[in-house]
Parts: C-alpha cells; structure tokens; sequence
C-alpha cells in the first residue's frame, strides 16, 4: 500500500469548494485596525489561510455527508447512537460510552464526579480546558511531563512521555488517596501536539496498579499519536492504526474526547469508563445540562459524523499525509531559520518568537506582533500562545508577568489544504524572516478581566 514515490499526495479529491476571498495588504491594514489588532476579531470571510485551530475546522468526507442524511434524531435509543456507541466501543473497547457536546463537557461531568477540594490530578500536560475544569472543582491539576518536553529545540521522539519518576514522587507528596485519576493526554497538545509511547503508557500503569489510581486518557488526538508510535517505536512498524490504538486503550480505565479532533468531526465528544458506579453517577449529570444519554447535547446526525470520522482517522495514508503536512510546514520554517518547537508535532507547528524578536520585550508581546505580521503580510491567520494569552498578574503589586514562552502557533486543520496553501505560507514567512528585525511590539489599550486574548484591543508601539 506504501507508495514509492517521495510525494505523499492528498489522500483524496476534492468535491465541493468554498471560494476564499482574495484580499490586498491595504486591505488587511485597514481590517487589522478595525479589529484593534486582535485576530480573533477579524471575520473569517476576511482571512485567506486560516491555522487559528485544528479544532472543528477540518473537512468532513462525502461518507460523513452521507451518514449524516440517516442521523436518526429519535430522542431516546436512536440508531444514530448506536452506531456511534458501536464505533467507539471497538475502537476504545471501554465499557460506558457517553456522548457530550465537546470535550470540555466530558471534562466538566468527569470532574464534577471524581474530584473533591483536596483532590490532585495528575497527566502530562494538561490542556487549558482540562486544567480549567479541574481548578473549578477547587482540586489541583499536576503537570509531570518529562524535562525534554519543556526544552522547544530538544529533538526526543515522545516529548509527549510522562516522568515516572516525577510520577512516583508526586504520589507519594500527594497521597494516592488524593488522586481519583492519573490522566494521559494524547498526543500532548500543551507541548506542542508530541506523542507519548506506547512502553511510557505500561510503565505508568504498572506504577499506578501499585496505588489502585485509574488511567485516564485525554484522547483528542488518539490517531496521531498512533501514528507517531508506528513510525517511531520499535516492534510497532507491522500494526495497524487500530491495533495500536486499541492496545494502548487496554491500559487505560476511561478516557475523555474531543470529536472535534481526531474525530473528524466539526462538535461532538465522550466520555468513556468501565467503571459501572462512575457511569451511572456521570450520566445523571449528563442528563441535568447535556441530555439524554443516548445523544448527550449532540443531534443524531452529528453522532454519526462521529462514527464515520472515528473509522476514516484509523487511515494509515490519511495519518501519513496529515503528518507529513504538519512535517512539511515545519521543515520549511526551520530551513528559513524560524526556531521552532522541535521535532513539529501532529496538528500544529510553534513558532518561538520570543527567540525570533529579541529585540521586542515578552511584554510587549513577541508572539503578538509575529501572528499580525502573518496575517497584515499574507491573511494568515494563526494564533498567540504566550503573554497575552497566559501571562499573569502579580498579586502583590498588579505588574504583569510574561509567560514562560511566546509562542505562535500554526494549526493545521483536517483535509483542508492544498499543498499550495502551504507553499504559500511558507513564501509569505521568508519575506516576514526578511524584515523580523523591523517588527514592532505591542501595547494593550483594553482588556477584560478574564481570557484577555479573545478580546483584548492592541496598538503597535
Ligand atoms: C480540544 C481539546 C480538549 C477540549 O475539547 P473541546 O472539544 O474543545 O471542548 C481537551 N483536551 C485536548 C488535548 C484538546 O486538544
């Protein structure tokens, strides 16, 4: 099945378009002051390239459209759920499958369920919403990657690991009796989108058999991270995707799911466990503020967009192509000379800007003037991930604080694409190399008090 040609093409045709529309840089000058410089106010019909997400933004296949047209919007039972429920079971093989909205609300029932104030969760890296949902039970959310995952230029084939060491401390600092669940997420967005293998994922069950603490994975990116272990884990190269998956699910207790992910999907979610106790006290919250069990907040037909997405993301020459995209994109800035987090991970490549723009303080936000430099220069659209998104506020004296990194990320969403979308990209970064020493900083004219990024207004210093 493995092509001998070099060019790993699209794994599909095309069969239905939506026209972008053709934008100047005057133009984009214009629209830039109108949106105070804050790219998640420009409107998307103003955009060329859009890498602000790979989430709910990919394209869904003829099959999904199909599938879709037979959703089933029974209120209770429907076959739609069925389907799903199906799907998920022989892919995950967990007992209780629960369909939520998106992934956060996975989180949210999960947590309401099992953390109490003194509770302490443990994962990799957690992402934004899951750390989010564990702090609003009061609890604590631990982060226990290993050191070469918080070092952007370390090249490690599974950045995404989690510490066992720093595992095995961490649960005796907190106490197991403290730690309803040890999460892994999958690949590990927070670090750049890195995978986590396939012997880290036995060696930190066989610690938490020890303890009797469950795992847990954060499951958004399952098949990438598949991917990444066939391609680079040895005694893996002759399984299947699904194989893969499959195994790596035997170690676990349950699982949280953006659809929006890996499930091809544009919503959707779950929230899997074998635990009988669990399921029952989850699927009363479901019903409170999701809806019944069996679509839990989705309509039927977004269920069976799941069910199909969840078979066609197991596609060895779809996962190729789609990393190779991802690869493609980030060997070419690397060669310009942007430092990037290294190796690229599955759904994004991470600009440091922070290194890049030296001579922009992090507060006056590197990363900020990259991502409108991306957009005034070509319409791309991407998005900031260091001090405006993240820094904080001292308590003492009110100053603001930098974040650790300042980052611009470039997400790629699903089957979206062309090879020359991204050809494209890559021209409009080598003029933006050209002139990086001329870029300016940014200042914040207003804010709100929460989630400043959304919709923070700016002016060019
Ligand atoms: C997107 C994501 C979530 C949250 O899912 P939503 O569908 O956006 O609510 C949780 N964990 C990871 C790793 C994600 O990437």
């Amino acid at each position: 099945m493995k092509s001998t040609f070099r060019t790993v093409i699209e794994p599909f045709i095309i069969k239905t378009v939506e026209p972008i529309k053709m934008t100047t840089v005057d133009d984009r000058v214009n629209i830039l002051k109108e949106a105070h410089y804050n790219l998640f106010k420009v409107k998307a019909q103003d955009v060329l390239i859009d890498l602000l997400t790979d989430s709910g933004t990919g394209a869904m296949s003829s099959n999904q459209w199909s599938a879709m047209f037979r959703g089933d919007e029974s209120y209770a039972g429907s076959q739609s759920f069925q389907r799903f429920e199906a799907v998920v079971k022989n892919i995950f093989g967990f007992k209780h499958i629960i369909p939520t909205h998106q992934g956060r609300a996975a989180e949210r029932i999960l947590f309401s369920v099992i953390c109490k104030p003194t509770s302490v969760i443990l994962n990799n890296s957690h992402f934004d919403t899951t750390r989010a949902n564990v702090e609003f039970q009061g609890a604590k959310a631990i982060d226990l990657v290993i050191d070469e995952g918080l070092n952007p230029q370390k090249i490690h084939p599974f950045k995404g690991n989690m510490d066992v060491e720093k595992l095995k401390k961490a649960i005796l600092h907190y106490g197991a009796e403290n730690i309803p669940i040890c999460m892994l997420t999958i690949t590990n967005n927070t670090g750049g989108g890195q995978p986590v293998s396939m012997q880290n994922v036995r060696e930190v069950k066989q610690i938490l058999n020890q303890y009797d603490i469950p795992l847990y994975f954060d499951a958004a990116r399952f098949a990438e991270n598949a991917f990444f272990i066939k391609e680079r884990e040895q005694g893996y190269d002759e399984k299947s995707i699904k194989e893969i998956v499959q195994e790596m699910m035997t170690y676990g207790d349950g699982c949280t799911m953006s659809a929006k992910k890996d499930g091809m999907a544009n919503i959707g979610g779950f929230l899997c466990t074998n635990d009988d106790a669990l399921a029952q006290m989850e699927k009363e919250l479901l019903i409170l503020t999701e809806g019944f069990p069996t679509y839990g907040g989705l309509a039927g037909r977004d269920l069976e967009a799941i069910a199909v997405g969840l078979e066609e993301v197991l596609d060895e020459s779809y996962l190729q192509y789609r990393i190779a995209e991802t690869r493609y994109l980030g060997e070419h800035l690397s060669a310009i000379g942007f430092p990037i987090i290294q190796p690229p991970g599955g759904h994004a490549v991470y600009i440091d800007a922070k290194t890049l723009l030296k001579h922009i303080p992090p507060l006056q936000f590197p990363g900020q003037s990259l991502s409108v430099e991306m957009y005034r220069a070509g319409g791309i659209r991407t998005v900031e991930i260091g001090s405006v998104g993240f820094g904080k506020v001292d308590q003492n004296t009110g100053a603001d604080l930098p974040s650790e990194m300042e980052l611009v990320r470039l997400a790629i969403p699903r089957r979206t694409h062309t090879q020359s979308h991204i050809d494209y990209v890559v021209e409009v970064m080598k003029e933006i190399y050209e002139i990086k020493n001329e870029l300016s900083g940014y200042k914040i004219v207003k804010q709100p008090k929460y989630l400043r990024h959304f919709t923070a207004e700016f002016i060019p210093l």
